[in-house]
Order: structure tokens, then sequence, then C-alpha cells
């Protein structure tokens, strides 16, 4: 296996792509050889640091409307589909959001991702999320970002005239599974607003969720499908079980598995930026640090839309640790 591992990382390395077979026969070694393992990973890290970034992308974000959803996202506390306890809210004023993303600018934060609780806004909560981004731009050093659902190219025309650069609309799973995670709502649908996106000239930062009881053949088809859409940034989450919603007594995967894929991903999406987010705390705790190694480069941070997450400045420090540079809010990068 390590010199098949090696001849798959040559290639790679010289611009090459893995076929869907060989991805499948290194998703399929067994956690438990750890050798093998290691040696997967230290490839991992090597096609990072040659071919996407040792620059560490770091994001924060805001919940700017909570809850009440219309779509029915299995995984979602704030799908109305489902009986949970999540806080909800309408739309956050315009300076509600300026000051959040102030907040995570003093916090050392470089990007900052505005995100709503909604398949598509209507044109009233599109406006007002329009005025947050206004504000944002023009009095913080912000790169921004939007997850606000289905968007059509006229409103991403819009978004760029307020400095949105980056779009986040994850595939979530597998164009086989994702019927049964999420039924209002089609895989095409959600491939649509991405090649919207592409249309406009706008990074796509689109990723899924690991852990919502898929196979590993989905897991590789989630990737092959990014692949194909050419992202620029995959977010990885890990599956923390909501209370009340369709997947909370799903079975949790092991720390090694997410790890092991996140070296594979890397395979697949040589230059994307692979960015841990939701989950990875309460699913990998000290693995944390060795999926760094694997090929992670970039990470939400500051908690998560429903859920809290740890301090920013010691997921700096792991970031260091595990050998990138951390930017600074201004765009600059501190010396190691
Ligand atoms: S993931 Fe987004 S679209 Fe799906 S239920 Fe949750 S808030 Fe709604």
């Amino acid at each position: 296996m390590i010199p098949f591992i090696n001849g798959l990382k040559e290639r790679v390395l010289h611009g090459g792509c893995i076929t869907r077979d060989e991805a499948r026969r290194l998703i399929e070694i067994p956690v438990s050889d750890r050798d093998t393992i290691n040696h997967l990973i230290n490839a991992a890290q090597e096609i990072t640091q040659k071919l996407s970034s040792v620059d560490a992308d770091l994001c924060s974000l805001v919940n700017a409307k909570s809850g009440n959803c219309t779509e029915d996202c299995g995984f979602c506390s704030q799908s109305s589909h489902y009986q949970t306890d999540v806080n909800t809210y309408e739309m956050l004023t315009p300076e509600q959001i300026l000051a959040s993303g102030q907040a995570a600018e003093a916090r050392g934060v470089d990007r900052f991702c505005v995100v709503t609780a909604m398949g598509v806004l209507n044109d009233n909560q599109f406006e007002e999320v329009m005025k947050g981004f206004q504000l944002l731009h023009t009095r913080t050093k912000l790169r921004l970002e939007a997850s606000i659902g289905g968007l059509t190219k006229d409103r991403l025309e819009r978004l760029k005239t307020v400095g949105v650069t980056r779009i986040n609309h994850n595939l979530e799973t597998s164009p086989d599974y994702y019927s049964k995670i999420v039924t209002t709502h089609s895989f095409s649908d959600r491939v649509e607003t991405i090649r919207n996106c592409r249309e406009a000239g706008m990074e796509v930062c689109s990723g899924g969720i690991l852990g919502m009881g898929e196979t590993r053949e989905d897991r590789l088809s989630l990737a092959f499908e990014l692949a194909k859409l050419d992202v620029e940034v995959m977010p990885i989450n890990v599956l923390n079980p909501r209370p009340g919603t369709l997947l909370e007594h799903v079975e949790k995967i092991e720390p090694m598995e997410v790890i092991k894929t996140v070296a594979v991903f890397r395979f697949i999406l040589p230059k994307a930026c692979l960015k841990l987010g939701g989950g990875r705390e309460v699913n990998l705790g000290p693995y944390q640090e060795l999926a760094m190694r694997a090929g992670v480069n970039g990470l939400i941070v500051g908690g998560y839309l429903t859920t809290a997450g740890g301090p920013v400045e010691r997921d700096r420090e792991m970031m260091e640790r595990a050998g990138y540079r951390i930017p600074e809010a201004n765009g600059s990068l501190s010396s190691k």
C-alpha cells in the first residue's frame, strides 16, 4: 500500500488526478493499520503544503436569522420541521450584523460570513442583509462571505457591490444520499446556486457533513462532485446530533475515520482549502491537530450557528503548531 500511496502522491503533485477506484482503495485502509494511515497523512500534508496553502483560512460567522426555516434538512436544529430547543429570532439589524463582525475582527479573524436560516430569503430579508454587508464593507477590513441560501445571478451581482467575494453553499452529502437527509429541495438545486456563483465570478465554499449515516462511497461522491465544481473551499463538518432532529440518534463516526477521510479528500481536491467546521470539538477533541496534519488548512472559529466553539486563540495556536501561518484581520500574515 505504501508504494501505491507514493505513486498517487507523485501524480497529484505533478498535476494529475486520482480515479474513483484509487480513492476507494485509500478510504478502505483500516484505521487500525496505523503505519499506513500515518503514511497517508504525511502524503496529504505534503500535497497541502505544495499545492494548497500553508496560510490558515480562519473564518467566523454570525447567525443573522435563526430558526423557523421552512426546509427539512435532517441534521439541522433550525428547521421548523423538527421540535428542537434552538433559539429563534428574525433577521438581525444591519447594526447588529456590523457589531458581530467588529467583534470577530477584534479577535484577529480576517474572514466573516453572514449566515441566515432560510432556503431562499424574501426581498425584505435580502435587503436587510445587503445593508449589513454595506456596513461591514465600509467599517471593517474583513473579507466578506455570505451563506444565505439559494441565490440567483441578480442577487449575486448585488452582493458583489457590497464587498462579498465568497459564497458558502454546502452540498452536504452525496447525490444518492441527499434525498434521505433533505426532501424540500434537491441536490441539483444546490448545484445550480454553485454554478450561478461561478458565473458571477464568486469564490465558492461548499462542503458537507460527515457522520450522517452515509457510507464511505457517499463521502467519496461528495468530494468528487466538489472537485467537478472546482470549489475553492470545502468545509468539512462532523455531525453533532441535535436533539429533536431527524438525525438525533445517528451513530458517531470515529475520529480516525474522519482524519483518514480528510486525507483522502486532500488527494481528490489538492488545491482547495479544507476547512474544518461544526462538530470538530465534540467529535475530534485532541485529534483536531492531527486533522490539520492530514490536510485541514482552514477552520471555522468562534462558534457555530447553534452550538458553541472553543476559544479562537486556542485554534490559532493549534494551527501554528501544525505548521500554518495565521492571517491578521487586515489580510497580512503573522511571522512564525
Ligand atoms: S440547513 Fe439551512 S436550509 Fe436546511 S433547515 Fe437548516 S437553516 Fe434551513
